[in-house]
């Protein structure tokens, strides 16, 4: 690659097809050449889903899935901080017959559409939200799903966490300036030893891991801690860029190539150099 030829595909915004673009590409690479990511911990399903149908759909349901649902279905689940004075949306008994028959999209809550628009970007159609999948009113349906938690997430095909996000209703998107991502770039003509360095290198801090995903405002909730090591995908919505964790690599969109995530976390690395030329 070139340095003119190196044109990272940033735009203004987490929320555009653009952005979303990056996200697909990070799952479809995952699901057609990591092995060890595309193994299901258990057949088990979540006691209920949100059917959110096809992208062409204006509704969405809840959908009870022993009763409605025969085999293995991909969902999503959203993961953010949670509080419940603020919950938007929630499952009651008096919610549970509104919300078997179908309600319109365009009535959810902002952060609600916005996990349906991930998901229908994503090609999937169903989505886990625990206030809307569980009986709020319900001691022992709480018990109970809180022990089906880790299958549900271990399970899941992706997890959408709000990284960013200090409460349940905020989006999930961020509004950004592209430059803020961008890598440094630098020409380099050097020696070390017997061995010539030459070219473009892009100048990448570790800072852009650390801010978007170690120091988030989503991982200071221990639970929320856990459902990331639980799951076999993570796509993090951060203040400035979205970011990747599967079994097998890590991404984020200012990286160009598959980063480990060690050298990431580590505190001393300042800078990782990535040959572009
Ligand atoms: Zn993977």
């Amino acid at each position: 690659m070139s340095q003119r030829s190196y044109r990272p595909n940033h735009d203004w915004s987490t929320s555009s097809s653009k952005t979303l673009q990056s996200a697909k590409e990070w799952c479809k690479t995952c699901e057609a050449t990591h092995e060890a990511c595309n193994k299901r911990k258990s057949d088990e399903t979540p006691t209920r889903l949100l059917d959110i149908g096809s992208p062409e759909s204006t509704q969405w349901r809840l959908c009870f899935t022993a009763e409605e649902i025969n085999e293995l279905v991909k969902f999503i689940v959203r993961s953010y901080r949670w509080r419940p004075q603020s919950q938007a949306l929630m499952l009651s008994t008096s919610t549970q017959r509104p919300f078997r028959n179908g309600l319109p999209i365009s009535e959810l809550p902002q952060t609600f559409k916005d996990a349906i628009k991930v998901a229908h970007f994503l090609g999937v159609l169903n989505l886990w939200i625990d206030a809307v999948c569980s009986f709020q009113d319900s001691p022992q349906d709480w018990e109970y799903e809180s022990k089906m938690m880790s299958a549900v997430y271990s399970n899941a095909y992706c997890i959408t966490a709000a990284a960013a996000s200090t409460e349940p209703n905020d989006s999930l998107f961020r509004k950004r300036n592209p430059e803020d991502i961008l890598p440094g770039l630098a020409e380099v003509n050097t020696k070390q030893g017997d061995i010539s360095i030459r070219g473009f290198f892009l100048l990448i801090t570790h800072k852009s891991w650390q801010r978007e995903l170690q120091a988030s405002v989503l991982q200071s909730r221990g639970w929320c801690s856990q459902e990331r090591i639980l799951a076999l995908r993570v796509l993090h919505f951060g203040e400035r860029q979205l970011s990747w964790e599967c079994g097998t690599s890590v991404r984020n969109e200012c990286l160009v190539d598959n980063f480990p995530a060690v050298q990431l976390a580590h505190e001393k690395l300042h800078f990782r150099i990535a040959a572009i030329s």
